[in-house]
């Protein structure tokens, strides 16, 4: 059982502001939102990165893109746009290391990103 922060919030040792469980996955609000709707979707299964992820790990991965957009439906965000976001490693800014989706919504983002 690992103790990184996610694997904590899934165990609930420390809460967080959940949006969406089921079996495999959990969706909760940013801690430090970057946009109005800033929603992390996260396999419960632990997985550091993209970088670790296995042939077998594809239909979470699908499962992960597809609660975003639903979550992006409801939070009535879908017409106007959001953004869809795995940052690997260093260079991207991972902090922590369990696989997560950024949902970021609810305004007008710019590209290139930072
Ligand atoms: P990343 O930089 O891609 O690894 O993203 C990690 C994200 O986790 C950051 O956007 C943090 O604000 C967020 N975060 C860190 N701790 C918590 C927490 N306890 N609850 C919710 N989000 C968190
Ligand atoms: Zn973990």
């Amino acid at each position: 059982m690992s103790d990184c922060l996610f694997c904590r919030i899934i165990r609930r040792d420390i809460p967080a502001s959940i949006v969406y469980e089921d079996d495999r996955l959990l969706a909760f609000n940013d801690i430090n939102p970057q946009a109005p709707t800033h929603v992390l979707i996260i396999p419960k299964q632990h997985i550091e990165s993209l970088n670790a992820l296995a042939p077998g790990e594809d239909a979470i991965v699908g499962e992960m893109v597809r609660r975003a957009a639903a979550i992006a439906n409801t939070r009535g965000i879908a017409e106007s746009g959001y953004r869809t976001v795995f940052n690997t490693n260093r260079d991207a800014g991972q902090t922590v290391f369990h696989v997560h989706l950024h949902l970021l919504g609810g305004r007008s983002l710019t590209w290139p990103p930072g």
